[in-house]
């Protein structure tokens, strides 16, 4: 496998720490807010890193967190705690307000047919206390780790301590801007604004490890005992002692969005170095963004940074919008327009056309490896799914057999994670008796009577299918 290293500025041929086995942290949600087509970009494209290691034959060790607190709103480490915020606002509790957005999240995650870090689809209703065998890492239930992890750093020379904070000093790390070139004399300047927030902090670059219940936080509600006194970890801390509590002191793959190449990841990286003296992560992976048509962030007050939920009301399925994340590679920067992704949600239903018109489910079919070998030198060759997307449409028009075909399309889909067997499935099974009552009840609702249409429903459940109306019309999904 190749991939593209933001530390090397490289693609790279991975070589990993134990042969056959991928150890891999991703950056997981702040659970304050649902997710938008931002945030869910990011985890399309390391699902697919996961399942096309999975499909090659690997066996992948993944972890991903919930940051559940010290994610501050500003990115000088003083703003206001992102949950503590929400809840006050909200007038509930932090914990409420994180299991919330957590189950939020599983359910994004479910719809969007993303595996979780155990390689496995989570069902919606999950209890959120199990988790954990999933794969998921809350940050809250990690402070011990935590605090072992600061005290290593703090043992080896790496931090100081103010009245406010115990901060990481970057001035001990000559190699902390390897990843993201900073003039750091510049950052020095803007130093005096800063003053008036902890006027011990020698340097602005310097970031809180731990943050003291004291001054702006003295009311912080989640605090927990400390050597540095009560009080709360920042938030890069967090990843650094949950990846190696868990993957060890050396692992091969940290993603995340470009967005934390320059401060998250940066400091992830030195926080590293301050525990062990050495690089923790061999390959920093990256996505890049989606944005808006003026290349701007999304934005809740912009009114473009849609959760899932409103992508979906307004007419485009999860498995559109996965299908619009997955046909670029990881580093494409997308632009976030409906034209857009009604494009995608074409491409996405002509490709199941093509494979329903084949009229086979690809049973007794079998795997054409000449395809096959393609489809892997594709992923290997740096995720290339728009070279994977084209192999599909020269598979389909070949005068290859018809189950064959399809087979090798629903093994490639262990990849795509479209669904495509679910989808074809539904088409061949629906009995001769629920095709009838959905002709009749197109006719009802035509002539808008809606208790004969409603009533035609309730029959149709009866087999064991619920009737959606969608914008194209009717849809029968298994109950
Ligand atoms: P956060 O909850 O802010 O830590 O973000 C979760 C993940 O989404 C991180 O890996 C971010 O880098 C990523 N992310 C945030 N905004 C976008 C965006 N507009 N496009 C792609 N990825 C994003
Ligand atoms: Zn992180």
């Amino acid at each position: 496998m190749k991939l593209y290293n933001s530390l090397t500025k490289k693609i790279e041929e991975i070589e990993l720490l134990k042969p056959g086995v991928v150890t891999m942290y991703s950056c997981g949600p702040t659970v304050y807010w649902r997710m938008h087509v931002g945030n869910l970009r990011a985890y399309a494209e390391w699902d697919i890193l996961h399942r096309a290691f999975l499909y090659l034959g690997y066996d992948v060790r993944r972890v991903m967190n919930f940051t559940d607190v010290g994610h501050m709103t500003d990115d000088d480490d003083f703003g206001e705690d992102k949950i503590e915020q929400a809840a006050s606002e909200k007038g509930k509790n932090p914990t409420e307000i994180a299991n919330y957005y957590i189950k939020t999240v599983i359910e994004d995650f479910y719809k969007m047919n993303y595996l979780s870090p155990n390689g496995e689809v989570v069902k919606p209703n999950t209890d959120i206390h199990e988790l954990g065998k999933y794969g998921w890492a809350r940050a809250t239930e990690y402070i011990d780790q935590i605090i072992d992890f600061v005290k290593k750093i703090e043992e080896n020379g790496f931090t100081y301590e103010t009245a406010q904070a115990l901060y990481f000093d970057i001035s001990k790390y000559n190699d902390y801007d390897r990843m993201f070139k900073q003039n750091l004399d510049e950052k020095k300047v803007g130093a005096r604004e800063e003053v008036e927030v902890d006027p011990q902090k020698k340097n602005p670059a310097d970031f809180v490890l731990w943050m003291k219940k004291v001054g702006k936080y003295e009311k912080h509600i989640m605090a927990w005992d400390s050597p540095w006194g009560v009080g709360f970890p920042g938030w890069h801390i967090e990843c650094s002692a949950m990846s190696c509590d868990i993957l060890g002191e050396k692992f091969d793959i940290h993603t995340g969005g470009i967005d934390h190449i320059p401060i998250h990841h940066t400091n992830e990286r030195a926080q590293n170095f301050g525990a062990y003296k050495h690089e923790v992560v061999k390959y920093w992976v990256h996505n890049e963004f989606i944005r808006t048509p003026k290349d701007e962030k999304l934005s809740k007050s912009k009114g473009n940074a849609l959760t899932l939920d409103e992508i979906i009301q307004g007419g485009i399925d999860s498995m559109d919008l996965r299908y619009h994340y997955i046909s670029v590679n990881y580093r494409v920067p997308l632009q976030f327009n409906w034209e857009a992704l009604k494009g995608s949600r074409r491409a996405r239903l002509s490709l199941l056309k093509k494979i329903s018109d084949l009229n086979s489910d690809g049973n007794g079919g079998s795997l054409l490896n000449n395809y096959v070998e393609r489809f892997e030198d594709l992923l290997k060759d740096n995720l290339n799914m728009s070279g994977v997307f084209a192999l599909i449409s020269e598979l389909l028009k070949s005068d290859e057999k018809p189950e064959n075909i399809v087979q090798t399309i629903l093994d490639f889909d262990r990849v795509l994670g479209l669904k495509i067997y679910e989808n074809l499935k539904t088409k061949e099974e629906l009995p001769k008796e629920v095709e009838e009552l959905l002709k009749k009840r197109e006719v009802a609702r035509k002539e808008e009577d809606f208790e004969k249409s409603d009533s035609l429903r309730d029959e149709i459940e009866k087999y064991g299918f619920k009737v959606l109306d969608t914008s194209e019309g009717q849809k029968v999904e298994r109950i």
